[in-house]
């Protein structure tokens, strides 16, 4: 079994299946059936991991069509979707795109390893849920290969899991396929990269930043009041409470309207990127002139 991931049950019948450092993935599971909300890099069998924590059917749902999102699609027979998802999802991952994360994967795990004492002797930020791992056996081998054509979940559909549900939110913006899961049960909201506790990927030529800033308005609006957590698809900073979204739809009024000037900087990939800083979190916009950098 693969010490790649990281598991840690978040609620009742759900479970946080991380690839710490790198994306949150999240299971779901109902008496009847599961889902699994995003499938990760694919660097390693995600199939293998979640079928230890549920005997249920797996449903993989994707919260848009992002590589890294998708990964692990293949180790699934079902798959499901927003419609313009469908065709990021039934392609082959670029070789070059994956050589070029491995690098920064390598980059990231050796500035873990530069911290690790220090953080162990003053700081306690890092636990077994968020410490880095070593690169899984075979990462040079690393393909994505297309996966199988995806169910198409439509704009306010309940996934019924027997006794739970979750319902599809369209939540364009971020790409033009996002949606996040709403358990509304137990008032969990799985946001995908329509929240990010770190950098918002607003620079790429999928973002549409005045879709995304009413998305997030309409978001706050429709379950800001009603969910406890909220969980993003990156960073060590898994779950948060509904005063994000708020800060969030707040900053992004703010950056759409030109309220907000940005630094230059860049992206992890260490791509430019106009960087817009909002204390505990960033919105990255295109650098004026620059080419558009592309995920
Ligand atoms: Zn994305």
């Amino acid at each position: 079994m693969s010490d790649w991931f990281a598991v840690e049950q978040v609620g009742p019948g759900a479970w946080l299946v991380a690839e710490p450092g790198h994306v949150n993935c999240f299971l779901v599971a109902g008496t009847d059936r599961a889902v699994l909300v995003d499938t990760g890099l694919g660097i390693a069998d995600i199939g293998a991991v979640v079928r230890r924590l549920t005997d249920r059917p797996v449903l993989a749902v994707n919260t848009h069509g992002h590589s890294d999102h998708r990964g692990g699609n293949r180790f699934f027979a079902d798959v499901a979707a927003h419609p313009a998802a469908a065709a990021a999802l039934t392609s082959a991952v670029p070789a070059q795109a994956l050589a070029e994360y491995l690098a920064v994967a390598r980059e990231q795990l050796a500035a873990y390893e530069r911290i690790r004492a220090v953080d162990d002797r003053f700081f306690h930020l890092f636990g077994a849920a968020t410490r880095p791992r070593p690169l899984p056996p075979g990462a040079d081998a690393w393909t994505v290969p297309a996966g199988p054509a995806p169910a198409a979940l439509a704009a306010g559909e309940r996934i019924d899991l027997g006794g739970r549900a979750l319902t599809v939110l369209f939540t364009p913006g971020h790409s033009p396929d996002s949606i996040c899961l709403l358990d509304e049960a137990h008032g969990l909201l799985f946001a995908g990269d329509t929240l990010i506790t770190g950098d918002f990927w607003a620079h790429t030529p999928d973002t549409d930043i005045e879709r995304f800033a009413a998305t997030l308005r309409w978001l706050d609006e429709e379950v800001g009041g009603s969910v406890s957590t909220i969980f993003p698809a990156h960073t060590l900073r898994y779950a948060v409470g509904p005063s994000f979204l708020r800060r969030a739809a707040a900053a992004f009024a703010n950056v759409a309207a030109g309220r907000s000037a940005g630094v230059p900087g860049a992206d992890l990939l260490r791509r430019p990127a106009l960087r817009h800083d909002f204390g505990d979190f960033t919105i990255l916009r295109p650098m004026p002139g620059a080419h558009r950098a592309s995920r």
